[in-house]
């Protein structure tokens, strides 16, 4: 079984470069080849090995092909599908050091590794979660017991007496309001920042608005910096953000989720300068880093922080005969118990690869960005609509003569170019503007990639009837 499995992994990347990057389909449709009773009877392993291949991998958006740059996707690696056969077959779950001593080991070695890669502090705390929503939702809950003058976890947050405000620019990440309504912080106490031209953090507007909330009775308890959005791959100036915070007794969280392994590259190194001083970090090895989805990652500069807001003792859970580093527990820094063994694929690919490698190629991910940025600053029919900071471009298509909305033409190429199948790009609105954009987070993607979607785009325009 093994074999014949191995031997369709192999072939599958193989078809990657002339697969369409996604073959349109409907909901019904995929349903027909596959929708039946409950099956009473098991059939053969070949026979389910054909459905993956017809079904499963034919209907699949390959966020492994080099030109799909939709969202923020990893491709995944080889070494990684390999990694997640062993693991699952060792099936660790690591709860903590007693139900997997090499597994916790092993986490608690490349939680290391991540923080010499960022320049983040060796005593500081950290762990797997499913991603960076998670991770913002642990950093947050971390900074809400740091921060309320009372217990709030035992007691509730009505226990701080006041409203507890976050901050944080608005083009941060959705995740960000989710956390404050499920830790009871309410989302209308997360205060949006304006942002720059640049869409960085407006360091004013945030003072005011602290300022404000100070003369209202209410509870500045944190702040969120961008270590590279979503939308645009904006970066805000960590350092200021740390100053201010520091002056208003502010837990600074900063969320890396995107933008954490470009520290690897030497480029932008320059941006991580002051990160040390971040109360909490979310990171995603699941975007930057490569990794197949489900790995994302928080670091507590202070570990009993992290412990006050999660440490939970049960009689099941009780350790009993062990010795310091073996009553470890996963569970005291986090919201999960049982936990997938999310660092042997993270161990496994810095192991076999080296950091430098993934360094070079965070690095050619980048170039790869500016090399877009560069041909869309040259062409007649193109134009940028935020400058490109990490590995995110946006653009719109806007020939000379065009007059009339390019907001909707732009709708109209994406969809046209989606369908094409060659390029994949995803949509943002940057200052009001329908854009076009593009993530490189393949290591697959080459600047010839990059000359491609622009014909693409173009060919894509020319069926909207826009040339
Ligand atoms: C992707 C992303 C998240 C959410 O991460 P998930 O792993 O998808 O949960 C949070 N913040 C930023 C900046 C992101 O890019």
């Amino acid at each position: 079984m093994g074999r014949a499995a191995l031997e369709r992994v192999a072939a599958y990347y193989e078809s990657l470069p002339t697969r369409p990057v996604l073959i349109p389909t409907t909901s019904a449709a995929i349903r027909e080849l596959i929708d039946e009773p409950l099956p009473q009877a098991g059939v053969d392993f070949d026979t389910l090995l054909d459905t993956v291949d017809d079904v499963i991998a034919r209907f699949t958006r390959h966020s492994a092909h080099p030109r799909f740059f939709g969202y923020i996707s990893s491709p995944g690696t080889p070494v990684t599908s390999l990694g997640s056969m062993l693991a699952a077959a060792l099936n660790v779950n690591v709860t903590c050091w007693r139900s997997a001593p090499a597994g916790t080991e092993i986490e608690r070695l490349t939680i290391n590794w991540l923080k010499e890669m960022l320049g983040y502090p060796a005593e500081a705390a950290g762990l797997f979660t499913s991603g960076g929503s998670m991770a913002n939702f642990a950093g947050l809950a971390a900074a809400r017991s740091a921060k309320a003058p009372a217990n709030v976890v035992r007691e509730g947050v009505a226990a701080a007496g006041k409203r507890m405000c976050v901050y944080v620019s608005d083009e941060g990440h959705f995740s960000i309001g989710k956390a404050a309504g499920m830790l009871g912080i309410g989302e209308a106490n997360v205060r949006y920042v304006k942002t720059n031209g640049r869409q960085q953090i407006d360091l004013a507007d945030l003072e005011r608005m602290v300022e404000r909330d100070l003369a209202d009775g209410h509870l500045p308890f944190c702040v969120v910096a961008n270590a590279g959005t979503t939308g645009t791959g904006a970066f805000d100036p960590i350092g200021e953000v740390a100053d201010l915070a520091r002056r208003y007794s502010l837990w600074l969280h900063v969320d890396a989720s995107y933008g954490g392994f470009a520290a690897l590259a030497r480029s932008v190194r320059h941006l991580f300068e002051r990160i040390a001083e971040a109360d909490s970090v979310a990171l995603d090895p699941h975007k930057w880093l490569y990794l197949p989805v489900g790995s994302g990652c928080v670091l507590y500069r202070d570990p009993a922080a992290a412990r006050a807001a999660f440490s939970h003792d049960a009689e099941y859970t009780r350790m009993i005969g062990l010795e310091h580093d073996e009553a470890f527990a996963f569970w005291d820094y986090g919201p999960e118990l049982s936990r997938p063994f999310r660092a042997f694929d993270l161990w496994l690919l810095i192991k076999w690869a080296g950091a430098a490698r993934l360094g070079e190629a965070i690095e050619r991910n980048i170039a790869c960005a500016r090399h877009l940025e560069r041909l869309v600053q040259a062409s007649e029919d193109f134009e940028m609509l935020a400058p490109v900071e990490l590995s995110i471009f946006c653009f719109r298509y806007a020939p000379r003569n065009f007059a009339g909305d390019l907001n909707a033409l732009n709708e109209r190429v994406l969809v046209e170019l989606q369908h094409g199948g060659s390029s994949y790009l995803s949509n943002a609105r940057v200052g009001g503007q329908f854009a076009l954009r593009g993530c490189v987070l393949n290591y697959r993607t080459t600047e010839r990639d990059m000359e491609i979607l622009l014909e693409d785009v173009r060919r894509a325009a020319g069926t909207c009837g826009a040339r």
